[in-house]
């Protein structure tokens, strides 16, 4: 999501901490309960953009704690502006980059990571900047707990192949492939959308897939 560079982002943010926003996210590496005041399984999604899945995926599962994470500040602004017109105490946005989610999350603190429509980096030579990429699945299986997973969804078909490919190809084990998911509501009744969803899924097929550590 290429939203424009919004001025005092960060501070934006800030001036919201412990709302929704969580600016000194590190600290709670391995407490993200104490946060949430609960022990309810903890779950994540990465890159939420204006996170509008994960806030209705919040209101309708009170007994999950979410965290939506997003590399930049400007975007998950957008989502904090959605999330203080709402009560959704079940939900936690921070600025965290995928690349160092270890910092953030304990092993095996996480019950299940969304990637919902990840920038697919087209390019050969951009392959390692992928969500799906191998050292991104290294770190993800170090957070996840045993019978964690992750959900993964996109429109991008050449994306989805490399996804599968490296999945595949570093030990996770798939199923729920599904590659045509807005034809297959009876199979996917509680889909929820995300606004790339919303866009692209009127030009083409949705693609997702559910991966386990094995
Ligand atoms: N998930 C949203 C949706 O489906 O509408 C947004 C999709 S957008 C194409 C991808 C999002 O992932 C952007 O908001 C981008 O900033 C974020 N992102 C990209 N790389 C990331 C990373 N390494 N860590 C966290 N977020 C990232």
């Amino acid at each position: 999501m290429r939203l424009r560079k919004v001025k005092n982002a960060r501070e934006r943010l800030a001036q919201n901490n412990n709302t929704y926003y969580i600016e000194d996210a590190k600290i709670y590496k391995g407490k993200w309960q104490s946060l949430f005041k609960n022990e309810n399984p903890l779950y994540i999604e990465i890159g939420c953009g204006k996170g509008q899945f994960i806030m209705e995926l919040a209101k309708r599962n009170p007994n999950i704690n979410y965290v939506a994470l997003e590399k930049f500040d400007s975007v998950l602004l957008r989502a904090l502006e959605k999330a203080i017109l709402d009560d959704i105490p079940n939900l936690k946005l921070a600025v965290i980059d995928a690349e160092s989610i270890t910092e953030y999350f304990d092993k095996g603190e996480v019950s299940k990571i969304y990637l919902n429509f990840s920038d697919p980096w087209p390019k050969k030579c951009h392959a390692k900047r992928r969500l799906t990429f191998k050292t991104f699945l290294d770190q993800y299986r170090i957070i996840l707990k045993e019978d964690g997973n992750i959900e993964q969804k996109t429109d991008n078909r050449h994306f989805f192949e490399f996804s599968l490919e490296s999945f595949n190809d570093n030990g996770w084990k798939l199923h729920d492939i599904c590659l045509d998911l807005h034809n297959e509501t009876e199979k996917y009744p509680d889909n929820i959308t995300t606004e790339f969803e919303d866009k692209w899924s009127k030009l083409g097929p949705i693609y997702r897939l559910v991966a386990e550590k094995k």
